[in-house]
């Protein structure tokens, strides 16, 4: 009976088990090279202190490394998603969801996180860009995992998203005046010297990047989803500052002449993008602005509405964003503009990451090039190419596996069975084999 125990005590271990510095061995079929967009077979990344000290058929195994073998499988990258709110989810009744806002207290919503954030690592997703949260519950939330106190993917924050009054970004839009908090503490300015100011406090308070709505949106309230809400100079006073200071501008923009202007104003990518016309598509390539689509937005967006899950006011705009969405994309990927790979994780379930791989290959994106976005293109988009995106020697070892090869099949990315970050494997489903459990 003890000895029973003790085997099942030694099964349950996890590879960390072994000792933080002891050297690992991840052995699969194969490795995707981010940097070629090929897979080489066989794969074999060796870890060591939570970095990658060699990949390769002829990398040296160092004396004592513990060995996982995974089979027929791929071995690749962490995944980056560009576009989540970690912090949230809708339920089945927006009515519900409203009061929840209204009567939760921070620690509680900071608590509801938790699943959310280790149901997006389960999911193979290692890093993410939260692009939007209110009290700053995203930057204890960064923060707590960093110090381990969590599980959950590395994040980089905006903390909350910046606009104009009654804009995409206003939560206060459909209350009545005096209801909520003043709008300016909600991320929400007018000019470009208000505007910059909220850029400073954003960075004051935590912000690894900024976030801002420069059209109106889907699910947000009293406004139509693709009219410009920030002026060309109300843009260029937040890129500039936001630069200045070594943050990354993401922009929410829907509609061309909002698109238009973010791009001019330098913005580093553009998300959504629904409306997107020929001459807007050769500013961004131009500009060499990147393009976050977020098809898996739109199919969320699209389960909701086929549920009758929606609020009236959203609804006409749902079915005219749905209406342009996949061809704006098409069309993106047709004249060369940089795809990189978000979700908008929290309009849907998190967790479910992994489907946008699919969408972006149905639109015309190789399958090779869909999971270059979601590792070296990704981490080029969030200035993070020194410790992330590519399997090699002094990378960070943040590694997924998936079974078989995912350039034939782009679903296997969605069947995430082993998940490593920083050297911890979080996850490993391969049922427990006794051979193992004695070296
Ligand atoms: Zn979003």
């Amino acid at each position: 009976m003890r000895n029973l125990l003790l085997l099942a005590l030694l099964l349950a271990l996890p590879a960390s088990a072994a000792g933080p510095h002891t050297p690992v061995v991840l052995k699969a079929a194969r490795l995707f090279d981010a940097r070629t967009g090929k897979l080489v077979s066989p794969g074999l990344v060796v870890v060591q202190d939570g970095k990658i000290a060699a990949t390769g058929a002829s990398a040296a195994l160092p004396e004592g490394a513990q060995v996982l073998d995974l089979g027929d499988a791929t071995l690749l990258p962490g995944f980056i998603d560009a576009h989540t709110h970690i912090t949230g989810e809708p339920g089945e009744d927006w009515r519900q969801d409203v009061i929840d806002s209204f009567q939760r207290t921070i620690p509680e919503r900071t608590l509801e996180a938790l699943p959310l954030a280790r149901a997006t690592l389960m999911a193979g997703f290692t890093t993410i860009r939260n692009l939007g949260a209110s009290d700053f519950v995203d930057v204890g939330l960064r923060n707590g995992i960093r110090r381990g106190l969590a599980v959950g993917p590395r994040i980089l924050t905006a903390t909350t998203g910046l606009g104009s009054t009654g804009g995409h970004c206003d939560s206060g839009n459909s209350w009545r005046k005096g209801l909520l908090a003043e709008e300016s503490s909600r991320g929400i300015a007018n000019g470009p010297d208000a505007l910059r100011a909220k850029v400073r406090e954003n960075i004051k308070y935590g912000a690894d990047l900024i976030k801002v709505c420069a059209t109106g949106g889907v699910l947000s309230r009293n406004e139509d989803v693709d009219s410009p809400q920030l002026t060309q100079a109300e843009l260029e006073a937040i890129v500039d500052e936001a630069h200045a200071r070594k943050r990354k501008v993401a922009a929410h923009a829907h509609g061309a002449e909002g698109i238009k202007r973010a791009v001019r104003a330098g913005v580093d990518s553009i998300e959504h993008g629904s409306f997107l016309d020929d001459e807007t598509l050769e500013l961004m390539r131009r500009n060499g602005t990147y393009y976050v689509p977020t098809a898996l937005a739109l199919q969320g967006v699209k389960e909701r509405l086929d549920k009758g899950l929606l609020p009236p006011e959203t609804v006409k705009k749902a079915q005219a964003a749905l209406a342009r969405h996949r061809e704006s994309l098409r069309k993106a990927v047709g004249r060369g503009v940089r795809i990189a790979f978000g979700t908008d994780a929290g309009v849907f379930a998190h967790g479910r990451n992994g489907e946008e791989f699919a969408l972006l290959v149905e639109a015309g994106v190789p399958a090779a090039q869909a999971l270059r976005a979601a590792t070296i293109i990704n981490a080029e988009l969030l200035g993070l190419t020194d410790s992330l995106g590519v399997l090699e020697p002094g990378k960070l070892a943040d590694v997924v596996a998936v079974p078989g090869d995912p350039l034939q099949d782009i679903r296997r990315t969605q069947q995430v069975f082993f998940v490593m970050k920083e050297g911890v494997v979080h996850r490993d489903d391969r049922a427990p084999a006794p051979a193992t459990t004695g070296r």
